[in-house]
């Protein structure tokens, strides 16, 4: 089984990792901070200097279809994520008491 999207009946191909929420292509929240794009260069405090539009804001990387990309904590996984189901969990246990066994 996979995981479904927090929205949606679809696979979830994205996972946030520190909040283990799970989300489609579609609904993943798009656009973050850490997407910036910068210029390569420092100012003189020594951080990145963004690429900035006509109106001054600060443009962000984008996917292949001129979307925002999510957050960079959200991972992407194009066969989605499996559930772990009680049965993955048995053989786990089983696994793992082997080693404590010898
Ligand atoms: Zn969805
Ligand atoms: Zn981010």
């Amino acid at each position: 089984m996979k995981i479904k999207c927090y929205r949606c009946n679809s696979i979830a191909v994205w996972c946030y990792s520190p909040g283990d929420v799970y989300a489609c292509d579609e609904h993943v929240p798009r656009g973050c901070s850490c997407n910036i794009k910068d210029t390569g260069e420092l100012d003189e405090d020594g951080n990145l200097i963004p690429i900035l539009d006509e109106e001054g804001n600060c443009v962000e990387e984008t996917d292949e279809h001129g979307r925002l990309l999510p957050c960079c904590e959200w991972d992407y996984n194009l066969y989605g994520h499996d559930e772990f189901d009680e049965d993955d969990y048995d053989r786990f246990m089983e696994q793992y008491s082997e080693l404590n066994d010898e």
